[in-house]
Order: structure tokens, then C-alpha cells, then sequence
């Protein structure tokens, strides 16, 4: 650019008037913001949030304490510990989740063949301090019935590619 044309497009505040005119443009174009945490954007039904222990319409649990998920977990942040019940079936008595130690790749709920274990829609769960992060089967079965209608309706989504 010429010293003339740098001149002129200084005097009549060029920069300026284009900047304003692109403001302008964008005033009345839907808003590509949202107001977080008052609104939310929409999540793909694969997000691989924190996870949950979802149990059968009847109130069973449907983890069968296979071990598949602690097997596959590559951080080896599950934790079980299973006995056979009085009527012969295996279930857990213990499922704990070291949540500062997954990487939430999604293994766990990929191996589980009854889709006890898996990962929610839920990303607001920061703490205060690392103890919080240490789940056990109480809190991962509460997350279950927390997100229940979520979690069915994100599997079903999601049936047809698995
Ligand atoms: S998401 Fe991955 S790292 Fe986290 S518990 Fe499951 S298998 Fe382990
Ligand atoms: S959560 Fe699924 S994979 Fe893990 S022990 Fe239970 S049934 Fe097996």
C-alpha cells in the first residue's frame, strides 16, 4: 500500500468504519454464545461424562460382577470385590471408581455387556478435594438413578452403531 493510500485510509478512519460495520453485521446474527451455566449446548449422545452403575427397571442391579470393566481399565482406577449371593448369583460388594485416576476413554462401558457401567451426560461434578473423587458403588448406583431417563435414551441413540 501506498504512503497516499495509508494517508487517506487514516483520515477517514477506515479501519474504524470496517471494524464498525462488521459489528454491525453480527448484532443481528444468532449468538453463537450461550449463557453458561443458565443454558447448556447440546451434548453428542457418545460424551463420555462421569460415570454411573444404572440398574434394571425392577430395581435389580444389572452389573453382574463380571470384571470385564476392571480388566479393560487402563488406568486401573476400578476397583471390585464380589460374592456369590444366597440364591447363587454374583454381584459386587464393592465398586469403587478412582476418578483422579481415568482418563474416561470409555473402555469400561464399551467391555460391559449388560451396561451397568457407564459414562453420563453429567461434566459439572468439580470438588473441593481429591476424597470426593473416590467413588464407591453407593455413589455410582445414586448417579445410576440420578440419570437414569438420560442414560436409556443415549444407549438407545446410540444401538444402532454398536
Ligand atoms: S473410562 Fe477408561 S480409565 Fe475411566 S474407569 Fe472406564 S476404563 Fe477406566
Ligand atoms: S459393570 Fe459390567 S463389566 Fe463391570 S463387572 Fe459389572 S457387569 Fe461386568
Amino acid at each position: 500500500m501506498s504512503f497516499i493510500d495509508r494517508t487517506a485510509r487514516s483520515f477517514l478512519l477506515a479501519e474504524l468504519v470496517s471494524g464498525m460495520a462488521l459489528t454491525l453485521k453480527y448484532m443481528f446474527k444468532p449468538k453463537v454464545t450461550i449463557n453458561y451455566p443458565y443454558e447448556k449446548g447440546p451434548l453428542s449422545p457418545r460424551f463420555r461424562g462421569e460415570h454411573a452403575l444404572r440398574r434394571y427397571p425392577n430395581g435389580e442391579e444389572r452389573c453382574i460382577a463380571c470384571k470385564l470393566c476392571e480388566a479393560i481399565c487402563p488406568a486401573q482406577a476400578i476397583t471390585i470385590e464380589v460374592e456369590p449371593r444366597n440364591d447363587g448369583s454374583r454381584r459386587t460388594t464393592r465398586y469403587d471408581i478412582d476418578m483422579t485416576k481415568c482418563i474416561y476413554c470409555g473402555f469400561c462401558e464399551e467391555a460391559c455387556p449388560v451396561d451397568a457401567i457407564v459414562e453420563g451426560p453429567n461434566f459439572e461434578f468439580a470438588t473441593e478435594n481429591r476424597e470426593e473423587l473416590f467413588y464407591d458403588k453407593d455413589k455410582l448406583l445414586a448417579n445410576g438413578e440420578r440419570w437414569e431417563a438420560e442414560l436409556a435414551a443415549r444407549l438407545e441413540a446410540d444401538a444402532p452403531y454398536r
